[in-house]
């Protein structure tokens, strides 16, 4: 059985990686030059870039992933002392480390937050992070042996404690006092390109990740995500072609038959898209009705990055650092409602030099400067981003009490129409759907097709959605519906 995968993100190295496994024949396509999806470096000058993700959490899985084809494989990763550093407009400044005790301790002495409500609040957090995991993430909400286990009544019977009801925001300002934390918790709702304002409290685990477990750094940086799982498949046998754009599924009597790219048409038995769902439909399907209604909900947020070499080091930063804004929900209502670049934003800095002591010259940091922004729907993006360039320099310049521009010695920008272009993401959205609305969790398209046997999707823009590990819990979800699909497969 050959299997044809289109694109190389993490959702599909992870997916070769679990079909080579099965004994399957894996080719995987990637339209770009590099393999890794967005999850791959750039050098400029002396300074090494992450040019995507920058948060790294559950390690474990990347572990897990690798084992499975080599169980001497070891995915080292700095364990991080702290989760995020925040600012405030009003000269306020916090480090908030990780684990219950210590954020509430925190929380406690910084806002007067009492420390037993937090506590609760992140013991009630993993309880449900728990509780829902194997229910609605490990597997397909899509297939009924995978949904109805015995475990689903344990989630089930948490159910009035997810706050169903509720938005995250409500969630967090009934929980806590003073709007600063408030917005701490909130800021959660943007790991997978949602609003707190918007998405239901349910999507507060995300806080298991962040606050009680901690963020994690790749040895060697986050390309080293994909860069470790590319080698590992190719050692075992994946062939890989780049600069190769698939541009059809053939499929023939509702079966997949094979793929057209670029360069030559080849036979598979299986095809796995990791394309955006939404573009695999309109570019790759054209022949087939596509799920109208999952595709047309609202998108995830987009972003403007950028990657500026600092020609200085700032002890008062450190790996990852936030400048909130002080109207919250008005940025939130100008990314999903006017789609325009707030005047005030909050800015996410990212300094991967300060683990990663190779990636800045001595003395000097590498700065990721990111901004959430509304998806690309024509906006005058060169004017923008221009203002925006000016607004980032003063507000940094501003919280960090130093001129930043006249440090800046190298300089290169992403922004939604990039994101759109070099990645094929719908209107330069990160995640594909939002989770803008309480139902959100089952508007993401499955990750099988329901029109065509041998056709499964992969990646963050399908179930069970955004970040690293739920891609990587999407390739496995694929390989258990395989392993269904042609019984011959099953060990
Ligand atoms: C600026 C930024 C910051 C982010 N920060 C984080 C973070 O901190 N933590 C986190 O977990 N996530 C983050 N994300 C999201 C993150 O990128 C995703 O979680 C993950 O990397 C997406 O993986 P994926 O498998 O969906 O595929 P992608 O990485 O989207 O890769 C898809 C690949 O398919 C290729 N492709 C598409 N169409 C074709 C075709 N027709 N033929 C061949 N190839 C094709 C594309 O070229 C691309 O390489 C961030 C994203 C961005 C842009």
């Amino acid at each position: 059985m050959k299997v044809g995968i289109i694109g190389s993100g993490i959702g599909a190295l992870a997916s070769a990686i679990e079909l080579r496994k099965l004994g399957l024949e894996v080719s995987v396509f990637e339209a770009n030059a590099q393999i890794g999806g967005k999850i791959v470096e750039q050098h400029l000058g002396a300074y090494r870039f992450d040019m995507g993700p920058s948060v790294f959490t559950e390690p474990e899985l990347m572990q897990g992933l690798l084992r499975g084809l080599d169980p001497s494989a070891n995915f080292r990763y700095h364990q991080l002392s702290e989760s995020c550093r925040y600012f405030f407009n009003d000269g306020q400044h916090l480090t908030i480390p990780f684990g219950k005790e210590q954020v509430a301790q925190t929380l406690h002495q910084t806002f007067g937050e009492n420390k037993h409500t937090t506590l609760k609040y992140l013991q009630r957090i993993e309880k449900n992070y728990r509780a829902i995991y194997p229910v609605f993430i490990a597997v397909s909400l899509h297939r009924f042996k995978h949904f109805f286990q015995i475990l689903l009544l344990k989630a089930l019977a948490r159910l009035f404690k997810y706050g169903l009801h509720q938005t995250m925001h409500a969630q967090n300002r009934n929980t806590f006092k003073n709007p600063k934390t408030q917005q701490i918790f909130d800021r959660m709702a943007t790991y997978n390109g949602s609003s707190p304002y918007l998405a239901p409290a349910m999507l507060n685990i995300i806080s298991q990740l962040e606050f009680n477990e901690g963020p994690a750094m790749p040895v060697g940086g986050m390309a080293q995500i994909t860069k470790q799982a590319y080698q590992l498949a190719a050692q075992h046998g994946v062939e890989f072609y780049t600069n190769e754009r698939v541009t059809a599924i053939q499929h023939r009597n509702q079966r997949i038959v094979g793929l057209q790219t670029t360069k030559s048409n080849y036979h598979f038995d299986i095809v796995v898209s990791n394309m955006d769902i939404h573009y695999t439909y309109e570019k790759l399907l054209t022949q087939i009705k596509a799920p109208a209604f999952l595709l047309k909900q609202e998108k995830s947020s987009s972003a403007v990055v950028f990657y500026w070499g600092i020609n200085q080091s700032f002890d008062q930063l450190g790996v990852h650092n936030i400048f909130f804004a002080d109207d919250y929900r008005a940025e939130f209502a100008a990314i999903f409602e006017t789609k325009m670049l707030y005047h005030d934003p909050t800015i996410y800095v990212h300094i991967s030099s300060k683990v990663e002591s190779t990636d800045a010259p001595a003395g000097k940091e590498n700065w990721f400067v990111m901004v959430n922004a509304p998806i690309n729907a024509g906006q005058n993006w060169d004017q923008e981003i221009k203002k925006l360039r000016q607004r980032i320099l003063e507000k940094l310049s501003k919280a960090l009490q130093t001129a930043i521009e006249p440090l800046i010695e190298v300089e290169q920008i992403n922004e939604p129409r990039l994101i759109e272009k070099n990645y094929s993401g719908k209107q330069g959205s990160i995640y594909g759907n939002a989770s803008n609305n309480a139902f959100a969790a089952f508007l993401r398209h499955p990750n099988f097709s329901k029109q065509l046997k041998g056709l499964y999707f992969a990646g963050v823009t399908v179930h069970p959605g955004g970040g690293i590990p739920l891609a990587i819990n999407s390739a496995k979800i694929v390989a258990r519906c395989v392993q269904e699909d042609y019984p011959s497969l099953r060990k």
